[in-house]
């Protein structure tokens, strides 16, 4: 951390303070409205200048606000705060002159953190490469389920500021937070936090995977509860070391869990009941059963994971059992999050474009066997022999797509010489619908066409629900086809 970052969580006097706003888009233009709302004198700087930034700064300028455009680099005279937007990377000039100064740098969410009332909701909060989202959707149904005020927020397209400045009173949080905030944030202190699972992922903007260890645990710190960790993850760091190397209050417990039999202190699954023996009287004898594998939605290993970690948050604020069985229940996935689309001549064609990076495309493949499995895009640097090496067996056959598919292809002729491949050099629009009859050919009936591409969507789609969406009309024109 920079000598110039402040850590004490002091309040802070805004008034007539010299601030600047590093970035316009959905964190910096409420930032610079709420802080120049409080009194200060705020300067937005922004390195680009296109036409939507114009037209935010001429939003802003209207209220008062002082717009840069097209220099994000140079620190403005007199700045006695920065803040930033969480994505701007932290080795950007702009921060360097800042630790030069002994100008703290904070980000949204530290914003938002240090603008909490006195009696403020405490925060649940939930990192990691993959999961996060469902996860906090899970632990918000379960904390509704409780009769409890609460929401979903941060990285999950409700701000964090809205939630802690808004009208809506609530009990408590759950929030998602991303390495990016989450280095940002200094002097956050959740009651309770999760790190799902950490595999490389986002290595040019930390630097390191140690950084990015580093960043995501920082979740852990000043825990008062209970510090939430992966027992079955493999990953090095694992979780269970950031808790290790956290400074949480006096008491606070790590909680394990884990998709086999708990040991005391986790949560864990036990005959397809979902089990916990940390939160109960007598743990080393006792354990409480919370609800059954198949009230998750849907009840893929993965999910029954990211269903443990919402458990034990909520548990640790103390929620009875009774609500995480209606909470998972009430739970329905966001979309392009493992999706059944539909079955057609007996074959599953499921849409898990969400599946952006080989982690998240491999505990997706963990799930089904014998698989046709769609895949390719933009790799950003990964590399697929783990992935595909540790998914052979449950391949029938490959259909590729998108601009880095040669590094799928190679991967497969490494690992899996045996399944057929089809290779799409298309990128049109049509490509998805040729991908989709392609995999139909080489699917059996009981066999599942998953869509988990384990590369980024943007080279031949807006976004992955433009992707997953053009998988789900193919899949329905195959079944009306048919009809
Ligand atoms: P995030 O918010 O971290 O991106 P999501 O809940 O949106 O996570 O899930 C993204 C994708 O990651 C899913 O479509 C699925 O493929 C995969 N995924 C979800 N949970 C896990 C998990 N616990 N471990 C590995 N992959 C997961």
């Amino acid at each position: 951390m920079g000598s110039g970052q402040v850590t004490s969580s002091e309040p802070f006097d805004f008034q007539g303070k010299h601030v600047t706003v590093a970035g316009l888009g959905v964190s910096g233009v409420p930032a610079a409205k709420v802080l120049h709302g409080l009194g200060a004198s705020v300067t937005v700087v922004n390195d680009g200048a296109d036409e939507r930034a114009r037209a935010q700064a001429a939003e802003l300028e209207a209220l008062g606000v002082t717009v840069r455009l097209g220099d994000g680099d140079t620190l403005p005279e007199g700045s006695e705060l920065i803040v930033t937007a969480p994505g701007w990377q932290p080795d950007k000039p702009l921060f360097a002159a800042a630790e030069q100064a002994g100008v703290p740098v904070w980000g949204d969410v530290e914003l938002a953190w240090r603008l909490r009332g006195p009696d403020a909701a405490p925060w649940l909060a939930v990192t990691g490469t993959n999961g996060k989202t469902t996860t906090v959707q899970m632990l918000a149904s379960i904390l509704r389920a409780a009769g409890l005020r609460t929401a979903a927020v941060g990285n999950i397209g409700v701000s964090l500021l809205d939630a802690v400045l808004g009208e809506e009173q609530y009990d408590v949080l759950a929030v998602e937070l991303s390495s990016y905030q989450l280095h940002w944030a200094p002097s956050l202190r959740a009651h309770s936090a999760a790190v799902l699972n950490l595999a490389p992922d986002h290595l040019d903007w930390h630097g390191s995977m140690e950084a990015y260890a580093a960043d995501k645990g920082r979740i852990y710190e000043g825990n008062s509860v209970a510090c939430v960790y992966n027992v079955d993850a493999t990953d090095k760091p694992s979780t269970e070391d950031l808790v290790r190397a956290a400074d949480v209050e006096e008491g606070c417990r790590a909680v394990g869990f884990t998709l086999g039999t708990p040991a005391p202190s986790q949560l864990g699954v036990v005959e397809g009941i979902l089990v916990d023996r940390a939160f109960v009287e007598d743990r080393q004898k006792n354990a409480q059963e919370l609800a059954e594998v198949a009230d998750v939605n849907p009840p893929a290993p993965h999910n029954i994971a990211n269903a443990l970690a919402a458990a034990a948050l909520a548990r640790a604020y103390g929620v009875p059992a009774r609500a995480v069985r209606d909470g998972l229940r009430a739970f329905t996935p966001d979309a392009h999050r493992i999706a059944h689309v539909a079955d057609v001549d007996g074959v599953a064609y499921v849409d898990d474009s969400k599946a952006t990076n080989t982690h998240a495309a491999q505990a997706s493949l963990a799930a089904y066997e014998p698989i046709v499995w769609i895949a390719g895009g933009l790799a950003k640097g990964a590399t697929f022999d783990e992935l595909v090496a540790a998914s052979a067996k449950r391949l029938r056959g490959v259909v590729l797509i998108g601009a880095d598919r040669a590094l799928i292809r190679e991967a497969l002729a490494r690992h899996a010489p045996q399944v057929p491949v089809v290779d799409l050099e298309r990128t049109d629009t049509g490509a998805m619908r040729a991908a989709v009859r392609e995999a139909r050919k080489l699917a059996q009936a009981g066999d599942t066409v998953l869509l988990a591409p384990a590369c980024a969507s943007m080279d031949m789609f807006a976004n992955y629900n433009k992707r997953g969406d053009a998988f789900a009309d193919a899949v329905r024109e195959l079944g009306s086809a048919d009809g």
